[in-house]
């Protein structure tokens, strides 16, 4: 029997105001196997873990339970004290008595009781531990950034600045994301590509960042340090190393289409590059709209190519990678207008969502900068911006809120005001939420310089009536229906996730929560990490938020790669599955469990008494690993075991917790 020490934390009045925490010490100084166990105010601080590690020493300790707060929280604080003292840090187990007891229940005897229960649980499992050694694994200091948005160009930034050499995948023909497509921006009201572009320029000639527009992620394997992507680079029908960018192709092209990039406020060619400012500024042929691929005829741009670099005949490839981390940065997408019946569901050319008043708000924009409606070019009068189109409903399934409308529709309506002095601007929101520096203010400066009219309520009915737009709601604040006639209106639609994030999850095995939003590890403590190692999150494809807070995130996510680049190797957790070869009968039923994909056949030679067979087993890839315990579960005949929760270490508690 191990010589086991318990120490019960207070956590001040956290755990002590509701369990009894000398009596649960006093109680397991007679449970067999503790050697020493007592109560102490707080033993995360300096002198708590002095105690631990001085009581270690003095007593010769062998494996120590610490009843406290979540492992999440001190379980490494508390490792490292015993590894101070020359234990192995295996051999120290957290019971969770703050969260699980004292934060749970109201009655001090029984959580009294409780505690000292699943202490006793605990006990057992560390009469049942072993010491477990941390392995060194190979780091390649290459990072992938997934996304070209300012948030990945933040991440690529500091990473390439900090000296390690990136790869950044966009899968549109150029950078920018979505803030390439914005006039001006709140809360100052300057000008999005006048701050966009020398970020954009620099990623496009920084000597460590390898550009990879029109191209996607489509496999991803191997481990924390040690990834292999195949990038899929989709052909662009024109050489971009022979471009010059003389544009003769786009402007001589024939075929005219929408532009997605205008959101269908505007055409463009079927050779075109997005906007001015793109980068890479090359053009690309869009196969479904060139009157060459549907037709056999054409060719306008060979023709006037002066560097002759059409190339019909490009066909798409995919690039192997090796990297070592990978940050997400796939931004978001909105809710499509179609999807909101009391709005038109898109059939009124006039009712536009907050992207598409970007464009015609954006000087680079299909109208200049000047706001007109789309049906007829004429300026509106009248515009209606209508808040919380889709977010906080929960008939859209979409109950949280987009964080950035508030704000958007605020500058939306003082960027018409500017324009159109003598029109009327009318907001209906449910609630204003402008919590950032300056945001209020700027909200303010909306109501009382601009005399933009806020009306609180939800808007019932968006719909035409003699060929003009009613809108139909309710202010709530004087409980009256109100009835307006617009020349346009504005949504404010749902953030959502971009359209590829779901794929691109499981590609990289990375989860999604209920909305298609990428989930972090810990929303306080590890918000830019996701929950598989090596890969980060950065910007809206975690949740919506504005530029100064993506680009805050984005710069977080470039410092965690940074940190892990800063080290020769990496160190893997030693508490990962391992199978007992002998009794592992090599039905693999463990494989398709793995949710990393860290189970393999192999075929070994196993000695058995006197004789050696040759079986198929189940092995483990260690970096792979993430110690989940999947495997353990479906293991029929008990060879899987995951190192520091062993199945006997479980059974042990489990009897205890009976007892
Ligand atoms: C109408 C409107 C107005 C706004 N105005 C303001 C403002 O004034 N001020 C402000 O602070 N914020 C504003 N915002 C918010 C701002 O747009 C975002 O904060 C910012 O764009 C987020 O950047 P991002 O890089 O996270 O995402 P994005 O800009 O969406 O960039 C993501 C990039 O990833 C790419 N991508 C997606 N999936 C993949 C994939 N699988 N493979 C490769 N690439 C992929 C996309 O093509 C895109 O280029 C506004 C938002 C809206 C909707």
């Amino acid at each position: 029997m191990k010589k086991i020490g318990v120490f019960v934390c207070w956590c001040g009045l956290n755990i002590s105001s509701t369990v009894d925490v000398g009596k649960a010490s006093e109680e397991l100084k007679n449970y067999p196997g503790v050697f020493y166990a007592d109560d102490y105010k707080y033993l995360c601080s300096d002198p708590g873990q002095e105690l631990i590690k001085k009581t270690i020493i003095d007593n010769k300790l062998e494996g120590i339970v610490v009843a406290a707060c979540s492992p999440n929280m001190h379980e490494s604080t508390f490792r490292a004290a015993a590894e101070a003292a020359g234990l192995n840090p295996y051999r120290v187990e957290i019971t969770n008595i703050r969260e699980q007891t004292s934060w749970v229940h109201s009655n001090k005897e029984d959580a009294t009781i409780k505690a000292i229960q699943l202490i006793k649980a605990t006990v057992e499992k560390v009469k049942k531990s072993e010491d477990l050694f941390p392995q060194q694994i190979p780091l390649t200091k290459k990072v992938l950034v997934i996304g070209g948005g300012i948030s990945g160009m933040t991440v690529a930034l500091e990473v390439a600045e900090a000296g390690y050499p990136v790869i950044l995948v966009e899968k549109e023909p150029q950078i920018g994301g979505n803030m390439a497509k914005l006039s001006e921006t709140f809360p100052t009201l300057d000008c999005a590509s006048c701050i966009l572009t020398p970020k954009t320029a620099e990623v496009g000639r920084h000597s460590n960042i390898t550009l990879m527009t029109n191209s996607e992620v489509v496999e991803s394997s191997g481990y924390f340090g040690n990834f292999t992507v195949k990038i899929k680079r989709k052909p662009t029908f024109v050489d971009w190393e022979k471009c010059i960018g003389c544009m003769l192709c786009q402007e001589k092209c024939p075929k005219k289409t929408n532009s997605d990039f205008e959101h269908g406020m505007g055409k463009r060619k079927a050779i075109s590059v997005a906007f001015p400012q793109a980068i890479p500024y090359r053009p690309i042929i869009n196969e479904k709209e060139c009157i060459y691929f549907k037709t056999g005829k054409c060719k306008m741009c060979v023709k006037v190519c002066p560097v002759d670099c059409i190339e019909f005949e490009q066909l798409e490839n995919i690039v192997e990678e090796n990297i070592g981390a990978i940050v997400v940065a796939s931004g978001y997408e909105l809710l499509p207008k179609e999807k909101l019946s009391e709005y038109g569901q898109g059939k009124y050319a006039d009712v536009i969502d907050g992207m598409q008043f970007e464009r015609i708000a954006s000087a680079s924009g299909p109208t200049e900068g000047v706001i007109r409606r789309p049906s007829d070019g004429k300026i509106p009068q009248s515009i209606v911006f209508i808040q919380c189109a889709g977010s906080r409903d929960n008939q859209k399934d979409r109950p949280y809120c987009s964080k950035i409308c508030c704000m958007y529709t605020a500058k939306h309506a003082m960027l018409y005001k500017h324009q159109v002095h003598d029109g009327t601007a009318t907001v209906f929101y449910m609630d204003i939420r402008a919590g950032g520096k300056g945001y209020e203010e700027f909200v303010q400066r909306a109501i009382e310089d601009d005399h933009v009219l806020y009306l609180r309520g939800r808007v019932a009915r968006v719909y035409e009536e003699d060929g003009k737009l009613v809108v139909l709601g309710v202010d709530t604040l004087s409980s009256e229906q109100v009835r307006i006639e617009a020349d346009l209106v504005v949504l404010a639609t749902a953030v959502i996730p971009s359209e590829k994030a779901k794929v691109l999850g499981q590609t990289l095995k990375v989860g999604t929560d209920a909305y298609g939003f990428f989930n972090e590890a810990h929303p306080k403590l590890r918000p830019v990490e996701s929950m598989t190692k090596g890969v980060f999150l950065a910007g809206c494809a975690q949740a919506p938020r504005d530029i100064p807070e993506t680009v805050s995130q984005a710069t977080g996510a470039a410092a965690k790669v940074i940190t892990m680049f800063s080290k020769n190797h990496l160190v893997s957790d030693p508490q990962v599955a391992k199978v007992n070869e002998k009794i592992c009968v090599g039905c693999l039923q463990c494989e398709p469990i793995c949710p990393y994909k860290a189970i393999e056949p192999e075929t070994i030679e196993v000695r058995i008494g006197h004789t050696v067979e040759k079986r198929q087993v189940a092995t483990i890839n260690k970096g792979l690993c993430q110690g989940c315990g999947a495997c353990s579960v479906a293991c029929r005949s008990g060879a899987m075991n995951l190192s520091g929760f062993s199945n006997e270490q479980i059974l042990e508690e489990l009897k205890a917790l009976c007892l």
